[in-house]
């Protein structure tokens, strides 16, 4: 009342709310939100690895700040680190365990959940089998969270039928490294997109996406950027040279400017002779890559083919990066490998600004590739090596029988496992495919296939909303363990403030759970109170392997601002490179493959019912499928719905304008009342959604194709209509574009130019 009388007054009654304060730290900040500590962490979000500050005051979380001295962003974060803090207090948390009773989600107690759930894990095993309880994790966890899960759950519940999210965003990448270079592990650092001579950007929208690395793009005064992507990105209108390739055709692209490096005698004959395997393969594999076949396919004319190719004979040091764009394709794991090709061949690697570099999409999904237990046994064994599984069941202690001799289900085989009744029980960790996984009408029909469902989240997103248990999980800012970034640096993240309500943890929850199971955390985890026990866990299995943690502790990487691995004796203070000249490949022989693979034409080609292209992607603004973002204001007041963006060509014929409404509609399903946005970033034929917004569920439309290598499904082309008010009939297919983007005929080439010399091999 007295506020309000002062208000009546014209009293300036916000001076307490807008008072200043002077903080050691930062300086000039808020007086009501002056905190009584700072605590050093690592942003949760994307895999940059941001290093940051939370300001704490009376337990809360009021601020983040950029670390000054954190060599990844060097004081700066993007809006979503910026407000990082805000999510920590959202509506949408998870306070207790929550079981479903009477078809409603109702708090319980954590032992009520744990029985119920281990309840139903032991009665499905029995009558099915182990593998008929299945799990989907995330790359959104710490190190020691998902390296006590992948254990509990390959040693403990003894189900190999584990995969993650990442297998929708990176496992392209691990599959491509492995295959050219014998492991998984981005080559690069980002300190290479400072000193490199030409930079290429390929089907990667970093200012969207990763908007810290530009921060090292712009230290980099004399650069060349290249960027290579089918649309007009906030990146692409950055870049020195932007290449408007036509969807999906990147594989021929890059078999194309091996042909030309071959053809004109760029290569680094050495470099292959010493090095690389499968040069005289490649060559004659190529023979349909002849540059006018591939201008054909990719709608890059031939010239410009030969100035790309020559980028990399011209220049000390090419750096290649990529992400989504090339990854999230029916070819993604051997378009990975076409890229590596091009780096083998003209010796770009292991130097500095020279390399091949995939950009991580989650702020540890690097650290749950090296911790293995999906796509490898932890540390980069592969399955069905018996002399690695008998050395890991050693080093942690455990019957060498119970570590899985093959990897099991990948994630889309999962949901296919469960269509077809032999997965009973799903249990989902931080991660919500109700929104992120393709074909969601028919998905949505087989999770109701499912005995029991369970979802350990921090926020209560689709996918917990229809779960049968909810574990309350802690979430970033509560916790303590670490993150790997997208160049091998990991990163400390260290706990502010405790846990909301009553929830755990990932890591607790996991260990606590394993007590519901007969000796089970005796053996997994004895003894084990904190996540430093995993991390030391994990410093001895990594010990050797290429992603060797044994020279890491917490303190060091704290002093250092995260470590690069390898970080051993030998590397005390870890490795920005790999494959340097003292870094022989993971291969069996130590050489790398130069792989054959061809491209294909799109699975879902456009025809008369569906003519556009539809492409999906992120912004700035939201993270994801929005369960950590939605409730900040600023980024949601930011991009509070999806979009579509048409070009002023489409936008004619369907008689709309920016701020319209229209349809979405594919052989799967509608999307209704999408916003227009008319631009002519994208090219007329071809449409871009955001896909993080469940009232826009775009997944409703993208279609069931994956790589077969990866299993990453391929979220980026789709065949779909659009309809207005005015033309709800839609688009027709025009010929010129039939031409251009299905009609793709491979030619058979007689007057191949290659020179006749070939490089002898010394393998
Ligand atoms: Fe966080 Fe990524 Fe933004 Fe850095 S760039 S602040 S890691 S979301």
């Amino acid at each position: 009342m007295i506020e309000k009388i002062k208000d009546f007054l014209g009293f300036d009654i916000k001076e307490k709310k807008y008072k200043l304060a002077h903080d050691d730290t930062f300086g000039i900040i808020s007086d009501a939100k002056l905190p009584d500590k700072w605590v050093k962490s690592t942003c949760g979000y994307c895999s940059v690895g941001c290093g940051l500050l939370i300001g704490v005051k009376e337990g809360k979380a009021v601020y983040t700040k950029g670390d000054p001295t954190h060599s990844v962003n060097l004081g700066t974060l993007c809006p979503k680190g910026l407000s990082e803090h805000q999510m920590l207090d959202s509506p949408y948390r998870v306070q207790t365990p929550l079981i479903r009773r009477n078809g409603k989600l109702e708090s319980a107690t954590w032992d009520e959940a744990f029985t119920k759930v281990s309840d139903e894990f032991k009665r499905i095993e029995q009558t099915h089998g182990p593998k008929a309880v299945s799990v989907i994790g995330t790359g959104q966890i710490l190190s020691e969270e998902f390296y006590v899960l992948g254990k509990f759950v390959q040693l403990g519940l003894k189900t190999n039928n584990y995969d993650g999210n990442t297998t929708l965003c990176m496992s392209s990448a691990v599959t491509g490294y492995k295959q050219s270079l014998g492991s998984d592990g981005p080559v690069g650092s980002y300190e290479d997109f400072e000193k490199a001579d030409t930079i290429f950007l390929i089907g990667a929208n970093i200012a969207d996406n990763q908007p810290i690395l530009m921060l090292h793009l712009s230290k980099n005064i004399n650069k060349k950027v290249i960027v290579i992507d089918p649309r007009v990105s906030k990146t692409a209108q950055m870049a020195d040279v932007y290449v408007p390739i036509q969807p999906r055709t990147d594989l021929a692209l890059f078999n194309g400017l091996a042909y030309i490096v071959i053809e004109q005698g760029w290569e680094d004959e050495a470099y292959i002779k010493n090095n690389v395997n499968g040069y005289k393969e490649l060559k004659k594999h190529l023979q349909n890559y002849a540059p006018q076949e591939v201008a054909n396919i990719t709608g890059i004319d031939v010239k410009t083919l030969y100035e790309l190719a020559r980028e990399f004979i011209t220049s000390k040091s090419v750096f290649s990066a990529w992400t989504m764009g090339i990854n999230q394709s029916f070819m993604g794991s051997d378009t990975v490998s076409a890229i590596i090709n091009l780096h083998l061949l003209t010796g770009q690697i292991g130097r500095e600004g020279a390399g091949p570099f995939s950009i991580t999409g989650q702020c540890n999904a690097m650290g749950t590739r090296e911790r293995g237990f999906t796509s490898s046994i932890p540390g980069y064994r592969p399955y069905g090596d018996m002399q690695a599984r008998k050395e890991y069941a050693e080093i942690v202690k455990v019957p060498e029988e119970l570590v899985p001799t093959e990897r099991g289900y990948k994630y889309a085989e999962i949901i296919d496992a469960i269509d077809r009744g032999e997965i009973k029980a799903l249990w989902i960790v931080a991660t919500n495919p109700l929104v992120s996984f393709v074909n969601q009408n028919k998905f949505r029909k087989i999770l109701k296939k499912l005995d029991l469902l369970v979802v350990q989240d921090a926020f209560l997103g689709d996918t917990a909303e229809v779960a049968d248990v909810v574990f309350a999980a802690a979430t970033w800012g509560e916790k303590d363990g670490s993150y790997t970034n997208s160049e091998r640096r990991c990163n400390k993240a260290n706990k502010a403030v405790e846990p909301i309500g009553e929830a755990k943890s990932d890591f607790d929850i996991v260990l606590e759970f394993s007590k519901y199971f007969d000796g089970v955390n005796e053996m997994l985890f004895p003894d084990w109170k904190e996540p430093k026990d995993a991390f030391n866990e994990w410093k001895k299995v990594s010990a050797g392997q290429l992603c060797d943690y044994s020279g890491m502790n917490y303190e060091l990487m704290a002093e250092l601002g995260g470590i690069q691995w390898p970080c051993n004796e030998e590397n005390p203070e870890g490795t920005k490179r790999l494959y340097t000249e003292d870094m022989s490949f993971k291969t069996k022989d130590k050489r790398a493959n130069l792989i054959c693979a061809d491209w294909q034409p799109m699975k879902e080609a456009i025809n008369n019912e569906f003519p556009i292209i539809f492409n999906t992607g992120r912004t700035v603004e939201q993270w994801h499928t929005r369960t950590k973002t939605r409730s900040i204001a600023i980024l949601d007041n930011l991009a509070p719905e999806a979009w579509v963006d048409i070009n002023p060509k489409d936008a004619k014929k369907l008689k709309v304008k920016s701020g319209h409404r229209i349809d979405l509609s594919s052989k799967r399903g509608r999307v209704k009342d999408v916003m227009v946005r008319v631009t002519s970033s994208v090219r007329d034929g071809q449409v871009f959604v955001p896909f993080h917004f469940n009232a826009q569920l775009v997944n409703t439309l993208t279609q069931e194709s994956f790589c077969p290598k990866s299993g990453i499904p391929n979220f980026k082309q789709t065949a779909i209509q659009l309809h207005s008010e005015e033309v709800p009939e839609g688009l027709k297919l025009e010929e010129e574009i039939k031409g251009g983007e299905i009609a793709h005929q491979t030619a058979a080439y007689e007057n191949v130019l290659f020179k006749e010399k070939e490089i002898a091999q010394s393998s």
